[in-house]
């Protein structure tokens, strides 16, 4: 059975297997509710014998059904709050980590992943897919370097004079020996920092506090048969309206400048990236003048 792109945008893919089909759900930074699941499993008995796949990317597919049966699970989904994926070029269904539920989150992951996709997921003119996830921390656990957009938390740390009991937690804590202690003195090397929070996290005494967070934007990396690795591509916005307005310029530009099959980051790097999204190393530090 030929799939049209009527078909892919409504969530269905198909199998190897002659007449059968996946149906991908989607679920906007992987959240589900238990009565979803329970919805699911029931409909999942009814079309696929009962079996669901867990897809790379947070997603669910109920397969293999039968393709003449699909557009009545659609709809047997769909009147059960159940949101269908859309495939083919077009924003994918935007994936993040638990932000603020993990000990290292220093932003919502979590809603900022719902705004990403309530942003975009009716972005038209796309040239290809387009995949988008949100990390809650610079450890990017979701892989924001290998998305075509992703975000990833920061957080800036202010280290105050007094207070320190030596206890040592902060330079365990910190990955990047950006940290030292000598006594009960506390010294922070900002070259070296990747802004994650974490020494602020641990520190009992209230000598390292967290300061401002923000956001640090990637673009251009994809997966697939010719992996490449997104570019810091700005290294700290201040709030999620800068966030939404950086990917929507973004977004944009490629949608006039690409050409077809081109993804996000292969259009920038054929013309050059935006002026705006000034590529660079630097973590992302606030301007301390
Ligand atoms: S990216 Fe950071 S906040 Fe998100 S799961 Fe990983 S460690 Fe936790
Ligand atoms: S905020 Fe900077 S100094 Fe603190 S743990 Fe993270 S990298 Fe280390
Ligand atoms: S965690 Fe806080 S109290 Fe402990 S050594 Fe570091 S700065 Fe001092």
């Amino acid at each position: 059975m030929a799939v049209t792109t009527e078909k892919k945008q409504k969530g269905i893919v198909r199998l190897r297997e002659a007449g059968k089909v996946a149906v991908r759900l989607r679920f906007t930074g992987g959240a589900a509710t238990a009565d979803q699941f329970a919805a699911i499993a029931d409909i999942a008995k009814r079309y696929s014998g009962g079996r669901i796949h867990l897809t790379t990317r947070q997603g669910i597919e109920i397969a293999p059904v039968a393709a003449e049966r699909a557009t009545e699970l659609i709809a047997d989904l769909e009147a059960r709050g159940i949101p269908v994926a859309a495939l083919g070029a077009v924003v994918r269904g935007v994936t993040a980590c638990p932000g603020m539920l993990c000990r290292n989150g220093v932003i919502d992951a979590q809603a900022l992943a719902q705004r990403i996709d309530e942003a975009f997921r009716d972005f038209q003119g796309a040239h290809a897919k387009i995949k988008i996830t949100v990390a809650g921390c610079p450890n990017g656990c979701p892989k924001p370097a290998e998305h075509d957009l992703g975000i990833c938390g920061i957080a800036s740390v202010t280290v105050h004079p007094e207070g320190c009991t030596g206890c040592g937690a902060c330079v365990e804590r910190c990955k990047v020996g950006a940290i030292t202690v000598e006594g009960t003195t506390v010294r922070l090397d900002e070259n070296r920092c990747i802004l994650c929070g974490g020494c602020a996290l641990v520190c009992p005494s209230g000598t390292l506090t967290l300061d401002e967070k923000g956001f640090r934007l990637f673009a251009g990396g994809k997966m697939g048969r010719f992996p490449r690795l997104g570019q810091t591509v700005i290294p700290r916005l201040g709030d999620v309206g800068e966030v939404i307005a950086a990917m929507g310029d973004l977004l944009e530009t490629y949608r006039d400048r690409g050409r077809k099959g081109e993804r996000l980051g292969e259009t920038f790097a054929r013309t050059g990236w935006p002026e705006a999204a000034a590529v660079t190393g630097k973590p992302g530090r606030r301007s301390r003048t």
